[in-house]
């Protein structure tokens, strides 16, 4: 038995690295969509938002860049407290 979300985190490395298969991150990404633990324990906010700027611009849907955005804000500002 695999842990989807220990899985989603261990392909992340090699999304991030662009080394994944259209269908792979497509898997990720609706992970990441539907997953918000795992989208909150990413802690790899420049990376992510390259990848998701760089790489996924046509394969990422807006509502998910938007909420990684708004993530990203709110662990900005806890981190700053
Ligand atoms: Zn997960």
């Amino acid at each position: 038995m695999t842990d989807p979300c220990e899985e989603a985190l261990h392909e992340l490395y090699h999304f991030l690295d662009g080394e994944l298969t259209d269908e792979r991150r497509t898997l990720i990404t609706s992970h990441l969509d539907g997953c918000t633990t795992c989208l909150g324990a990413f802690d790899f906010e420049t990376e992510l938002r390259h990848v998701v700027a760089e790489r996924c611009r046509d394969s990422v849907p807006e509502e998910l860049r938007l909420r990684i955005a708004a993530l990203i804000e709110h662990e900005r500002f806890e981190a700053s407290e």
